[in-house]
């Protein structure tokens, strides 16, 4: 069965956004705009995880979180904290949050944020039946990721990756031979309201082209110019 996510947020755009990746990572997620709503939602069903805005109309974040736990229930939660307020990050972890993501976020660590709590919060019998089932690996000619543990191999080796390499790498990977284009790479990577330039993107497949190529040539990150990049496993000519 699906797990299933309430999110908490009151802004529509973000609602969706976090509702539409969501769905299409195969969880099921049920949006509440209303502090108050949110958290009777969060009483009467059991999530499997909360997805919690602060700033929120009727009763705020915190004060959500605070009730939730005060009742007893312990429903993991990822609190959304606006950038540069430290101080949210802190009172969240007090009152009982999970884990904490800064907006603007990408998609890639929204998910990868998720997938982290929930595994912490798994039950030993639902470890097991994961464990047996095997971990989540991707893979692209002898390119190995695991998406779970932010851990790359390529002919056997380990890559160094900073984050965001690894996110766009991942995403890459996930549309072998499509291109791929720079708006959609800074969208999933950097985070929707991100004001960074298109430079940024060109700067990481740069450095992310450089450590694949060090060790073989069997996937390699093509440009299209003007457009984006594509991903190919089969060695690339240079012309
Ligand atoms: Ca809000």
């Amino acid at each position: 069965m699906a797990q299933q996510i309430l999110v908490i947020e009151d802004e529509p755009t973000l609602a969706r956004l976090l509702s539409y990746n969501l769905s299409q990572e195969g969880y099921e997620t049920k949006v509440i705009d209303h502090g108050s709503e949110g958290l009777q939602a969060a009483l009467q069903h059991a999530y499997d995880l909360i997805i919690l805005d602060i700033m929120l109309p009727g009763l705020n974040g915190f004060e959500i979180l605070s009730k939730l736990r005060q009742k007893g229930n312990k429903t993991p939660v990822i609190i959304l904290t606006a950038r540069n307020a430290e101080e949210e990050v802190v009172q969240g972890l007090k009152y009982g949050a999970d884990d904490y993501i800064t907006k603007p976020f990408g998609v890639a660590e929204l998910l990868a944020r998720v997938s982290a709590v929930l595994r912490r919060t798994l039950s030993d019998e639902q470890l097991q039946d994961k464990q047996a089932a095997g971990e989540k690996v991707i893979t692209a000619g002898d390119l190995f990721i695991y998406p779970e543990k932010y851990e790359v191999l390529l002919g056997g080796e380990s890559i160094p990756l900073r984050p965001k390499e690894f996110e766009v790498l991942l995403y890459l990977v996930q549309r072998p031979s499509v291109v791929v284009t720079r708006d959609d790479l800074m969208n999933i990577v950097w985070g929707f309201d991100y004001i960074g330039g298109q430079r940024t993107v060109d700067v990481h497949v740069s450095s992310l082209r450089k450590k694949l190529e060090m060790n073989q040539q069997s996937v390699q990150i093509e440009s299209i110019r003007g457009v984006g990049y594509k991903l190919v496993t089969a060695p690339v000519k240079k012309s």
